[in-house]
């Protein structure tokens, strides 16, 4: 089973024909989504689409494109709507300096609050980072220090030093369909160099289409695409590519139930499944338990 972490499925560009998207999305082996936040005032109809689906969730947040228009919203606003149970994650969040829709400091400020929703309600934190490498970097280290959090670096396509750094914060790195483009040799080095236990795989869905679709609508079920071009990378199966990956999204986004059987559908069942499946049915995850079952 893969899991798409990071898609927006409310988006005009697939609510139109969506119960054929997500019928693909199943067919592929998609077994879950997370449908992302952009806008807290648009929240009601991301939590609408994850409502209407048993294995699609969601996050609440306020995108850095939008950070101007949303200052308003408090930590606390984020925190009560994230105690839905289909909530999953804060976010996405960060800086954009690329497109720069909203000011540095609006971004700067809407970033560290969604940083402390996440410290305080234990979700992951999604964060959208482009062409801010080094801001992004010290915002992390600095909030970092203030109090853990957990969070994912989305859609990565920064260089190596900010990799290395969030890397160093327990963050995860997520990697898009950019990963599959021809001129992406830089982004696969990187990638090589993530440890399997940090790595996810996303498709940022109508967005950034992998090869062979290219520059066309995307959709979750190409993250198979995405996926085998990181197992590649990895120089590993495709089925230990989606176990892992699939395993580093539950240890993430640990308030998403798994679906019954999971664990037995990965490649290996090993102790660290049997400690992700106690977790479920909420006993203590002690690794010399798990390895008595
Ligand atoms: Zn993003
Ligand atoms: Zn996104």
């Amino acid at each position: 089973m893969l899991v798409d972490h990071h898609c927006h499925l409310d988006f005009e560009q697939l609510a139109q024909d969506r119960v054929e998207v997500l019928a693909r999305a199943r067919d592929a082996g998609v077994g879950i989504m997370v449908t992302i936040s952009t806008l807290v005032s648009k929240f009601p109809d991301v939590l609408a689409v994850a409502e209407a689906h048993d294995n699609i969730y969601c996050s609440v947040g306020t995108h850095p494109h939008n950070a101007d228009s949303e200052l308003d919203v408090p930590v606390s606003k984020l925190v009560e709507l994230a105690a839905h149970p289909k909530v999953v994650a804060i976010g996405e969040a960060g800086l954009d300096y690329f497109y720069q829709k909203s000011s540095r400091e609006g971004q700067a400020l809407g970033f560290r609050n969604h940083i402390a929703a996440a410290r305080e309600t234990g979700l992951p934190l999604v964060i959208h980072a482009r062409d801010a490498d080094e801001d992004t970097a010290a915002i992390l280290e600095d909030e970092m220090a203030k109090g853990a959090f957990k969070a994912v670096l989305h859609c990565f396509t920064a260089g190596p030093d900010l990799a290395r750094r969030a890397l160093a914060l327990g963050l995860y790195v997520s990697f898009s369909g950019v990963i599959t483009f021809k001129k992406s040799d830089e982004l696969r080095a990187i990638a090589a160099d993530v440890p399997l236990d940090r790595l996810l795989v996303e498709t940022d869905a109508p967005y950034l289409a992998p090869m062979p679709y290219r520059g066309k609508r995307n959709e979750p079920s190409y993250v198979v695409h995405t996926a085998a071009k990181l197992a590649e990378v990895k120089g590993i199966t495709a089925d230990a590519l989606a176990a892992a990956t699939t395993r580093n999204f539950f240890a993430l986004y640990s308030k998403t139930p798994k679906p019954a059987g999971w664990a037995d559908h990965t490649a290996s069942a090993t102790s660290r499944d049997a400690a992700a499946q106690s977790q479920v049915t909420q006993t203590p995850a002690r690794q010399s338990q798990a390895e008595t079952q």
